[in-house]
């Protein structure tokens, strides 16, 4: 058997899987097992920030794994404690971090925070969470529940009480929902999952303007518009807002598994000894890793990323077949006359490696991707977006 008929054999059936087995990659470039080459404008959705084996980050987790690969939370490791300082310096104002494995636990944690802060500070009713239509918070049952898409809330139910969904943009609506018993609003700035839709300026303002009048968390999700990926370190740098909780994960790790939750001032001390924990959290490999990672998102790498994105932005602006864009950054995504999907799979037919959301062909490459990599997907996707009308 090769690797796609065994998985096929042996892995449970929940992902869609390309018809290509990934064998190796280095940068941008990916190798398969049919021995042909693509360019990967998808980064692993958003976690490979630098690519494919990367020589920096494989140089700082060789060196950690030589040491120790794990030690429990009974005990203090450097490594988490070096990248909670380097990402509290990116966040300008949120300074304590928990660490998880994921971005639904980060999101599961940013969750306890804001139901405790709830009970705290405003009663014990105070313990529901406003998310956004279109929102995506994560696959466990109570990220799956705060996730305000009617397509996950199907078989799995009953789901964690305590979620209402308001429509994205809309600011009469979000004031209506919020109430004594809301504790936090959690939020997407540019949604990822849901299509890569930016959030409105306005309704941010708003949205901070009602949390002053009414005394709520705002919870920033940024498991994958975090650590670069929108040309800002957080997409919530673009609004000039702080939330009092920052979720993120995806490209933290570099393609190791990890998840963090941010803490502003107002909730750094709601979680105490014992509210909280992880086996595998802040583990030092992925941590040595992760802060190899951190340390490159520097402004000089956030002008690239939003120069390359509006490279990217005025190669499909206007192009035959191509609806609208949408996203900042390197977080793009491609309204297309053809079915998205159609067109994503006939790119891989050429060569290149991309995603959907949606009904949207999406673009999510990793960071330091090349100018002449960035020009060949684009042309096969214009290609292949031709080709299917
Ligand atoms: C991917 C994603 C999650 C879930 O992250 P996992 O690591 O798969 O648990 C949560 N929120 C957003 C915005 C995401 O894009």
């Amino acid at each position: 058997m090769n690797a796609i008929e065994r998985d096929n054999e042996y892995i449970v059936g929940t992902y869609g899987r390309f018809p290509l087995e990934i064998e190796s990659g280095k940068g941008s470039i990916a190798l398969g097992a049919d021995g042909k080459s693509y360019v990967d404008m998808g980064a692993g959705i958003a976690v490979n920030t630098f690519g494919y084996a990367d020589d920096v980050m494989n140089a700082a987790i060789t060196a950690q794994l030589a040491k120790v690969q794990h030690t429990s939370n009974l005990y203090y490791s450097e490594p988490c404690t070096l990248l909670a300082e380097a990402l509290s310096a990116k966040a300008e104002g949120l300074k304590k971090v928990f660490f998880g494995n994921s971005g639904a636990e980060a999101n599961e944690c940013a969750i306890k925070t804001a139901r405790k802060w709830g009970k705290e500070h405003k009663g014990a009713a105070c313990n529901k969470i406003v998310t956004l239509v279109s929102s995506f918070h994560g696959r466990t049952v109570t990220t799956l529940s705060a996730t305000g898409q009617d397509v996950f809330h199907k078989n799995f139910d009953p789901f964690t009480p305590g979620f209402l969904y308001v429509p994205a943009n809309d600011v009469a609506a979000l004031e209506k929902a919020i109430d004594d018993t809301i504790c936090a609003v959690m939020v997407e700035f540019v949604q990822g999952e849901g299509g890569v839709n930016v959030l409105d300026p306005a309704f941010v303002k708003g949205l901070f303007e009602l949390k002053k009048q009414k005394n709520f968390l705002v919870i920033a999700d940024e498991v994958q518009t975090g650590n670069g990926r929108t040309g800002k370190y957080f997409a919530y740098q673009h609004y000039g807002v702080l939330p009092d909780l920052v979720t993120t994960a995806k490209g933290l790790g570099g393609g190791l598994p990890i998840g963090a939750c941010l803490f502003a001032e107002s909730t750094a001390s709601v979680l105490g000894k014992g509210d909280h924990g992880s086996t595998f959290g802040g583990n030092p490999v992925v941590a040595a890793g992760a802060l190899s990672v951190v340390k490159r998102i520097d402004d000089a790498l956030l002008k690239e990323v939003a120069e390359k994105g509006a490279h990217i932005k005025s190669r499909l602006e206007g192009a035959e077949g191509v609806l609208s864009v949408t996203g900042i950054g390197l977080m793009i995504g491609v309204e297309v006359v053809p079915d998205a999907k159609k067109v994503v799979a006939k790119c891989l037919e050429k060569g290149a490696m991309f995603l959907t959301a949606k009904t949207k062909v999406r673009l999510l490459p990793a960071l330091n991707i090349s100018y002449p990599l960035i020009d060949r997907a684009i042309d096969i996707l214009l290609a292949a977006i031709k080709e299917s009308l």
